[in-house]
């Protein structure tokens, strides 16, 4: 590779892409960067809904406006997911972003984690808005708004985010081209030199962006990098994605998640319209079967219904020589925990990170603990989401009995034995990767949501029930003046369009 970096040629016009070049030319601004994409290959058209780094990268690290953003995509707040999940008897448990495990009162003899083993139901601020249908914004009377910061997610229009990532790049001085791009040509040790496009025309740089989707063009395609398939331990592959436009109905601040007999059901909602997609494993349910299965309980979907499918792994290395992926270009899992634009963030902060450290020559020995850390993540939420596989009860058919019995835990093993020997205990902190995504929090909430049994659990005793009790009370009166999205929408806008 030629050093150090000064032209980057970008493959894709996705989220991937487009984040990548206004990532790059905002922590890089000397980089010529040239943005290619090809009408032949639409954007995949789902990832609406993220985790709470998403915002956070946005506005604290590419230091864009939460006015700017907010006119020109609307996100709808996303508080965590509602999982119609876990035993039969429970209709659902919150996931929250709100790290309800941290939370600290003087009110409980213990930590709160040793109560959501009996109950988990409203246990922190983000579960009871969920529940009240509210955003996580406070009235506080007198004009006087209070935002809760507790990290949310947002819910994104993906051809709005296209858009005006689109608009954002070209302004920062992005060149966007539609040009196909056919092959590459490699140098003796593996760099890829040129692309060949169509009408022969051919692009150099010192540094290829792969964001071309599942394709891989460069990664895969010209690199022949070995891939890892994470099909043995997760069982879906295919998707029934649809949409319906909003009608007079409230906006869910979350996701939520169905059990369904061969996978699970997502509802995102956003501003104008809502999301519903249909994940299943096609070796249990035919496309017709899931079509049917889905439309039973979305009939208003019907216009816009296409089928996606995928395979959940990821490359060995996403960074090869002067090739990047990032995207579905560098892997996937499936997108119960919606991690796809999270793990597109993770992989541009540490290359943006490996290139600071190295004044734009990164060494052979960086990339590769950067690929190393990238593996690591991926690896985590494979692990993660078979927690959520296992143990999900809510139906018996053929395709759950195989999740009970067929997947298999990894990593997970030793703190799935130790949650069913001690229950909520600090020691299982020791067992979650040093650099997770998810954090205990996300650890405790699908063993407790779940209702995975504890061997040592004893009844609950009427003075912890009481000071449980005591505790949401005290929780619930603070978020007693909430919002619905609708109404902090309009004071929002109302607000920003008073600003000269
Ligand atoms: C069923 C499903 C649900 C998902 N839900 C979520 C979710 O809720 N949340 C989340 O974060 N993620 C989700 N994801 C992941 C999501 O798809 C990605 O986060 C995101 O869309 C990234 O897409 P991309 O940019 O990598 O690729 P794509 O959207 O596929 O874009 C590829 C780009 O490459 C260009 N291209 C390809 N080949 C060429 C070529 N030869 N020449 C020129 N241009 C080319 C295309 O024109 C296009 O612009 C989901 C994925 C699936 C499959």
């Amino acid at each position: 590779m030629n050093y150090p970096i000064k032209k980057v040629v970008i493959l894709g016009k996705s989220s991937a892409g487009l984040l990548s070049a206004v990532t790059l030319k905002h922590f890089f601004p000397q980089l010529q960067i040239l943005l290619l994409y090809s009408h032949k290959y639409a954007p995949i058209g789902v990832g609406e809904s993220t985790t709470a780094w998403f915002p956070q990268f946005l506005h604290e690290y590419l230091n864009i406006s939460h006015q700017e953003f907010y006119q020109a995509i609307w996100p709808v707040w996303k508080l965590g997911i509602k999982f119609e999940w876990g035993v039969p008897e429970i209709s659902h448990f919150n996931y929250t972003f709100d790290q309800p495990f941290r939370y600290d009162s003087q009110d409980l003899s213990k930590t709160p984690g040793f109560y959501c083993m009996y109950d988990m139901q409203q246990a922190s601020r983000y579960s009871i808005l969920m529940d009240k249908l509210h955003a996580p914004l406070l009235d506080n009377g007198q004009g006087n708004i209070k935002i809760l910061t507790d990290g949310f997610g947002y819910h994104i229009d993906i051809d709005k985010l296209i858009n005006y990532l689109s608009q954002k790049a070209i302004s920062m001085g992005v060149q966007i081209q539609q040009m196909e791009v056919l092959d590459a040509e490699l140098d003796q040790v593996g760099n890829i030199k040129l692309l060949h496009c169509e009408q022969d025309v051919k692009v150099a740089a010192n540094l290829f962006i792969d964001c071309s989707g599942f394709k891989s063009q460069l990664l895969n395609g010209v690199c022949q990098t070995k891939f890892i398939p994470y099909n043995h331990r997760l069982f879906c592959d295919s998707a029934i994605v649809g949409s319906c436009q909003r009608q007079t109905n409230p906006i869910h601040p979350f996701t939520t998640a169905t059990t369904m007999k061969s996978g699970w059901r997502w509802r995102i909602d956003l501003k104008d319209k809502i999301s519903f997609g249909y994940v299943y494993s096609s070796s249990f349910c035919s496309q017709d079967t899931a079509i049917q299965e889905y439309l039973q309980l979305t009939p208003n979907t019907t216009d816009n219904l296409r089928k996606i499918s995928f395979k959940s792994g990821r490359y060995q290395k996403f960074w090869v020589n002067n090739v990047i992926a990032i995207g579905n270009a560098s892997g996937f899992v499936e997108p119960l925990e919606s991690t796809g634009q999270h793990m597109i963030l993770e992989t541009l902060w540490r290359v943006v990170l490996a290139l600071q450290d190295s004044e734009l020559s990164p060494s052979g020995k960086l990339i590769d603990a950067t690929n190393d850390y990238i593996g690591d993540l991926w690896d985590e939420i494979c692990d993660f989401l078979t927690l959520h596989f296992k143990f999900n009860r809510q139906l018996n058919t053929p395709f759950w009995q195989h999740c009970h019995n067929e997947t298999d835990l990894g990593n997970l093993q030793n703190l799935v034995d130790l949650y069913q020997d001690s229950g909520v205990c600090r020691a299982i902190s020791h067992l979650i990767p040093k650099s997770s995504i998810f954090e205990i929090d996300g650890y405790l909430t699908l063993l407790c949501g779940q209702k995975l049994p504890v061997k040592s659990l004893q009844p609950l005793l009427e003075n912890n029930k009481l000071e449980w009790m005591n505790y949401r009370q005290s929780i619930q009166k603070s978020v007693l003046t909430s919002l619905n999205p609708h109404q902090a929408f309009q004071i929002l806008e109302k607000f920003w369009s008073s600003i000269p």
